[in-house]
């Protein structure tokens, strides 16, 4: 596979003196699920947000597809970033909250209402096209952000503890949906967790962080060893 998203020496320093990212240099290969793995505090939102351009590097440089991305707007880096609070509108419909990204771009009401169509279809949401967010259930919630942030076809797609708010039994199901979702569009998965299990059961890849630096990167067999 190969190295798409190049990371080199990205340091982090906060207003204030906190130093999130100590020099952190990492290799994503397209089409991989990599997973952010480490305590609270530790700098994986940090380093989400700095791959998202929603903050800004200290000192390092970040590549995506051979370009530099470093001083990138978030708006012109093919990166999409998903929230826990799914942050859906609650007063469009799901098709119209699953097209709204195609929108912004200027797509047509015609072609962006097919493409959401068939991302409906995809997470098998097909009878909710016209319901609004809050006649959906939490897990049904998820894929509805799932497939807006999709739909721009982003690069990779950042998620940041997506699963956090749901109770054990819906994580679990939606944590092989997730996956299995990932592996059929084939796009690169960043995504954060503090939760051994659900890296170890999600990930192809994990990074295993500790304040503000990267202890180890290996499959979960080896992470689990
Ligand atoms: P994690 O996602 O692993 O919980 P974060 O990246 O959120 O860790 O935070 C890493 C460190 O940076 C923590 O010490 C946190 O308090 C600090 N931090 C995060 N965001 C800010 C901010 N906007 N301003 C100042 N310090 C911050």
């Amino acid at each position: 596979m190969e190295n798409f998203l190049e990371i080199c020496q990205v340091e982090k320093v906060y207003a204030g003196g906190v130093e999130a990212l100590n020099q952190i240099s990492l290799s994503v290969r397209k089409g991989e699920f990599l997973t952010l793995l480490g305590p609270s505090g530790c700098g994986k939102s940090t380093l989400l947000r700095v791959i998202a351009g929603l903050e800004k590097v200290t000192s390092g440089t970040i590549w995506l597809g051979g370009i530099e991305i470093t001083q990138l707007p978030p708006n012109l880096r093919d990166t999409n970033m998903m929230f826990q609070d799914y942050a859906l509108f609650p007063h469009k419909s799901i098709l119209d909250n699953i097209s709204f990204g195609l929108k912004v771009k200027g797509v047509s009401k015609n072609e962006r209402y097919s493409a959401a169509k068939k991302m409906i279809s995809f997470i098998q949401l097909n009878e909710s096209a016209d319901k609004y967010p809050n006649q959906l259930s939490g897990g049904q919630k998820q894929r509805v952000a799932l497939a807006r942030s999709l739909i721009v076809q982003p690069k990779i797609l950042l998620l940041d503890e997506p699963l956090g708010a749901l109770d054990a039994d819906l994580r679990t199901t939606m944590q092989i949906e997730l996956k299995k979702i990932q592996k059929e569009i084939g796009i690169t998965f960043i995504y954060v967790t503090h939760d051994q299990e659900e890296a170890l059961t999600m990930s192809d890849r994990i990074v295993v962080m500790n304040k503000g630096t990267i202890e180890q990167i290996g499959t979960p067999e080896e992470i689990y060893e």
